[in-house]
């Protein structure tokens, strides 16, 4: 359960994300809709950062995994074969006194709305028996709104990328084993969702599939799950914060051979970040099965045709962003001022560099603005002149720029400029081409 001063960051960090135009509530101005979402201009910059990088761990740096943007509305039969229709369920029961619903295997982590103090167990709430729901939206295709015309928001993108394997290995001529990622959104009717944008009803993953022989799999779990916890590494995560999470026999879908969770400590606990399952032929089969097409595969290595296994990373985008935002937020006392500080990796970092003029006069404006001009052709820049420069450089390291550019008295005379360090405050003196060297080295 939450303690006092864990809300207290949750609330912080909505807080600065708001004031810094990270997040905000989707539909404030009428309330707003719980569980939604929209990222500001700093988010939608950071949410695409983190997307390209993962695209670019995925697909660009590798020759063996292919790239996929499927729709999100597919064929309802997709859904009745994935076993969506009938067990995509999560377990719900209802309080009779305030009528609030609860995830039943969850009620230790929410509150009860008449007394916000205490979860539905410690508050001895009046629940109802344990009931199944399902977390598919549903919507009509076309004019009619009946049953032959209803059709889901697709839950997982995954199944985008099974109804393809075929079109994607005949058209790319990959051999197994190799992998098919895609980033995409994804919606559930979650019971509780919460925890800012830990838990929301429209989501955006992003997941990469991976075709292996039968024979291989355990060797391709292994690796997957090394690759996964590497690519946290890179993006500057506090490691201490991060654990595997293995699914013992009760958690294990019933179709999974082996599953870890990446579980990252939120201000909130320990959850869930990512999940790297096996998945065995499940999938590949059950659509063969449905469809009648071929999904075996043979080529002159294997004596024997086989439908391919599968090894799953699957990531919340928006998840990755919290994580990002919640390990990035630091409070530091500089000379009696409380100073937030967000430590985001430069690769991801929305903006990269501020250039300011240290005052507004003696040609410092001007050469500021060039350097600004000719920077902004590579990366994104931000050109500020307004207030003093300690104030500027305040505004930066709240909204998580990690370097900071300022034209002097100096700059006039040799044209080196300073580049202050959001993390270490340490300055360096450079000419602009120094800057562009520096800033390329440390941002991509
Ligand atoms: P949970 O047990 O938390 O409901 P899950 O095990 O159902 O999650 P998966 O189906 O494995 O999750 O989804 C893969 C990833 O998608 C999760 O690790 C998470 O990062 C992200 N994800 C799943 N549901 C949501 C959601 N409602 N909001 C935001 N991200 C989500």
């Amino acid at each position: 359960m939450a303690k006092k001063n864990e809300n207290d960051t949750m609330d912080k960090l909505v807080s600065l994300c708001k004031r810094r135009g990270y997040i905000f509530q989707s539909s404030e101005i009428y309330g707003g809709l719980t569980s939604c979402w929209d990222y500001g201009p700093l988010g939608a910059e950071l949410k695409r950062n983190l997307k390209n990088y993962w695209w670019d761990a995925m697909t660009n740096r590798r020759d063996d995994i292919e790239g996929l943007d499927a729709a999100i509305l597919m064929h309802p039969e997709v859904w009745h074969t994935s076993g969506h229709v009938a067990e995509f369920n999560d377990p719900m029961v209802d309080c009779r006194t305030c009528k609030a619903r609860f995830r039943a295997d969850q009620l230790d982590q929410v509150r009860c709305p008449n007394k916000p103090s205490k979860s539905p167990v410690e508050n001895n709430c009046d629940l109802t028996e344990v009931k199944q729901f399902n977390l598919m939206f549903k919507t009509f295709m076309g004019p009619v709104e009946d049953s032959s015309s209803t059709i889901y928001l697709r839950p997982e993108t995954a199944q985008g990328i099974y109804v393809n394997f075929l079109n994607v290995k005949n058209s790319s001529r990959q051999k197994i084993p190799f992998g098919i990622a895609q980033i995409g959104k994804a919606f559930r009717n979650e019971i509780t969702p919460g925890n800012f944008i830990f838990r929301t009803r429209e989501f955006e993953q992003m997941e990469m599939q991976f075709f292996v022989h039968p024979s291989e799999d355990e060797k391709w779990f292994e690796y997957w799950r090394e690759q996964r916890w590497a690519w946290y590494r890179s993006l500057g995560l506090n490691m201490d914060k991060l654990r595997w999470h293995e699914h013992g026999p009760d958690e294990l879908a019933h179709y999974a051979k082996a599953a870890y969770d990446i579980e990252y400590e939120y201000p909130f606990g320990w959850q869930e970040l990512e999940g790297v399952h096996n998945r065995t032929d499940f999938d590949l089969g059950r659509h063969q099965e449905a469809t009648g097409k071929d999904m075996g595969y043979k080529d002159e290595r294997f004596e024997e045709k086989f439908v391919p296994y599968i090894i799953e990373t699957s990531a919340g985008c928006d998840r990755t962003l919290l994580t990002l935002l919640c390990d990035a937020y630091d409070e530091v006392e500089i000379k009696g001022e409380k100073r937030v500080f967000l430590r985001l990796s430069p690769k991801v970092a929305p903006i990269k560099a501020a250039v300011f003029p240290l005052v507004k006069k003696d040609g410092m404006p001007e050469f500021a603005e060039k350097v600004y001009q000719s920077l902004k052709k590579q990366f994104k820049v931000f050109y500020d002149v307004s207030g003093a420069v300690g104030r500027r450089y305040a505004r930066m390291d709240e909204a998580g720029t990690p370097y900071c550019i300022t034209v002097d008295g100096q700059t006039l005379e040799d044209e080196t400029m300073t580049l202050r360090d959001r993390d270490t405050m340490e300055q360096t003196r450079m000419k602009a081409p120094e800057i562009v060297e520096f800033l390329e080295q440390k941002c991509r």
